[in-house]
């Protein structure tokens, strides 16, 4: 069981690009779309729930996060009881035995947002409504989820970027061309579960997890939104109970998605075996779900994943407007990264789950287990740590990841105890160039376990300062669907694409390249720059950058073409 536990958003105060990030997508949350008089769909509306649950669970996550309150949840939350059903949830009231997986998938997010609401508000409301949901609409689903059709032959493939019911009824189930969204639930259902426990609910998730488990994920080309929201469901299951016993399948799963479901830049295919957009909500699924790996594994790979699924998958998908919008599918029979024009904002779906992601990215920074503090990622920011003996203010400033420079600062104590830090060692760094500076005097940094180890005392104006080497990489493609012979370059966790932007490849791996700073390479003796991070600061970006296309892959043969 692992103890070590994210601090509070009540203790990290962001700041840099990520503090930008999730302060555009809270403010980009305070447009129409998302106000009292927009945000309840009409009855009839094919996804019950869905907008209003993302909507209010974003406004949840991101409002902590920045610290400041949303003017319009309150008038959101006052209005939601009009809106449900007499049984207590959203969409209509279907015959006994007879389940619908859009209207279930769309009251897991409203159900997720009552969840976090009661884990900030602690009001008895939250609980009253997570009941309601709970005992009228999950529960009766017990010894219905094995009926579920999951074979190809009884689903229809198609779908939108937002996904419709799918002709008749199959097995006392509508089903949706967004091709397993019925598991969705198992996000919902684990989540009420950490507030709500019992052995019927209990029951209920073993019984959606064991029928999930069986499913043929590339034969009925699901929706990776879908699988890896189920998987999120499993590992919160596995890290609620302290139980292991999915652990391997989840692992299975997340190999399977990697190398069948995501792009060459982290992102997403939308469904396995389409590659033809991708969706920041499976984005963040993936980051949320690589990173909940690396805790319950202690393997460090998931967590370089989670890097660069955060650097180049969700932050390319992040829009000027702080919203969140689809992308091609970088190196699926083509090897360009660029927005979709016609797709550029996911207004209905992917700008509010950008909220949970940027406020997950926020929360991962710093794990606390006692008076050892892990720091996962580097971020500009400030962190309140309190430890068994008192508290501590800490300062993080980094140059992370354009350069290995990272330093802790001790603002404040009020116990003299030294802090064990823990600071992240990526695997694709070269052990021997870690080095620890502390009072001005360079110390040998040993890495292990993906992590360099030190004491820090609790003196304030201590400074330790963590370096290593970023250099240029180039990488075999992970997806086995991405273009054949063909690498992609990085620096640290960035992936670099060709300047100039719509042409030839002009470079190879056998290229002289050297490095002219900001993660960016040119050949020798020539000062233009032929290679340069696909990752900008938001206040960097506009629309044009992300639509402009980008060259990603590069034939990995002697001299290019
Ligand atoms: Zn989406």
């Amino acid at each position: 069981m692992i103890k070590m536990k994210p601090l509070s958003f009540a203790q990290i105060f962001p700041g840099g690009d990520l503090y930008h990030r999730v302060r555009a997508n809270f403010e980009r949350l305070h447009g129409e779309e998302y106000r009292l008089d927009r945000v309840f769909m009409p009855d009839n509306y094919d996804w019950p729930g869905d907008n209003e649950g993302r909507t209010m669970l974003a406004l949840a996550l991101t409002s902590q996060a920045v610290h400041a309150e949303p003017e319009h949840l309150e008038q959101i939350l006052r209005k939601v009881p009009e809106r449900l059903n007499e049984k207590g949830y959203f969409g209509k009231i279907l015959p006994e035995g007879v389940f619908d997986e859009q209207q279930l998938s769309g009251n897991s997010w409203y159900l997720r947002s009552q969840v976090e609401l009661y884990l900030w508000k602690r009001e008895e409301r939250f609980l009253e409504r997570i009941r309601s949901v709970v005992n009228h609409l999950l529960l009766p689903a017990r010894g219905h989820y094995r009926n579920y059709p999951c074979l190809p032959e009884e689903r229809v493939v198609g779908g939108e970027a937002a996904g419709t019911i799918a002709g008749d009824m199959v097995r006392n189930w509508y089903l949706s061309t967004d091709i397993g969204c019925a598991f969705i639930m198992l996000d919902g259902a684990s989540h009420a579960y950490t507030v709500l426990p019992s052995e019927p609910l209990k029951a209920l998730l073993e019984e959606m997890i064991d029928k999930f488990l069986t499913i043929d994920l590339i034969g009925i080309k699901a929706q990776t939104h879908a699988t890896l929201s189920a998987l999120r469901g499993i590992l919160r299951y596995l890290q609620t109970t302290g139980e292991t016993k999915y652990l391997p399948e989840v692992e299975r799963i997340y190999r399977l998605y990697r190398t069948r479901g995501m792009t060459e830049n982290f992102a997403n295919y939308n469904w396995f075996e389409r590659p033809e957009w991708t969706e920041p909500c499976a984005i963040i699924d993936s980051f949320i779900v690589a990173f909940s790996l690396w805790k319950l594994t202690g393997r460090g790979e998931y967590l370089d994943d989670a890097h660069k699924i955060y650097y180049n998958g969700m932050g390319h998908a992040q829009r000027h407007n702080g919203g969140y919008g689809c992308d091609v599918c970088a190196g699926a029979g083509h090897p360009w990264l660029h927005a979709r024009s016609d797709l550029y904002e996911a207004t209905w779906c992917c700008t509010m789950r950008g909220g949970e992601g940027t406020a997950r990215a926020v929360e991962s920074t710093f794990l606390q287990d006692g008076n050892e503090l892990t720091v996962a990622f580097y971020h500009d920011c400030t962190a309140k740590i309190v430890r068994p003996q008192g508290e501590m203010m800490l300062k993080l400033s980094t140059r992370y990841p354009t350069e290995g420079v990272v330093q802790l600062e001790v603002l404040s104590s009020t116990t003299a105890e030294p802090l064990t830090v823990r600071l992240y060692a990526p695997g694709w760094a070269e052990a021997s160039s870690f080095k620890l500076i502390m009072d001005g005097t360079i110390q040998k940094a040993d890495v292990r376990n993906g992590f360099v180890v030190r004491q820090l005392p609790a003196t304030p104006g201590t400074r330790l300062e963590l370096r290593f080497d970023i250099g240029l990489r180039w990488e075999a493609t992970h997806n086995r669907n991405s273009m054949p012979d063909h690498v992609t370059a990085w620096h640290g966790p960035l992936l670099l694409q060709q300047i100039p932007h719509d042409g030839q490849p002009v470079v190879s791996p056998d290229s002289p390249l050297r490095p002219l700073g900001a993660g960016s390479y040119g050949l020798d003796g020539i000062n233009d720059v032929l290679l340069r991070p696909v990752y900008t600061q938001l206040a960097d970006w506009n629309r044009a950058d992300a639509e402009r296309r980008k060259r990603v892959l590069f034939p990995s043969g002697a001299g290019g073409n």
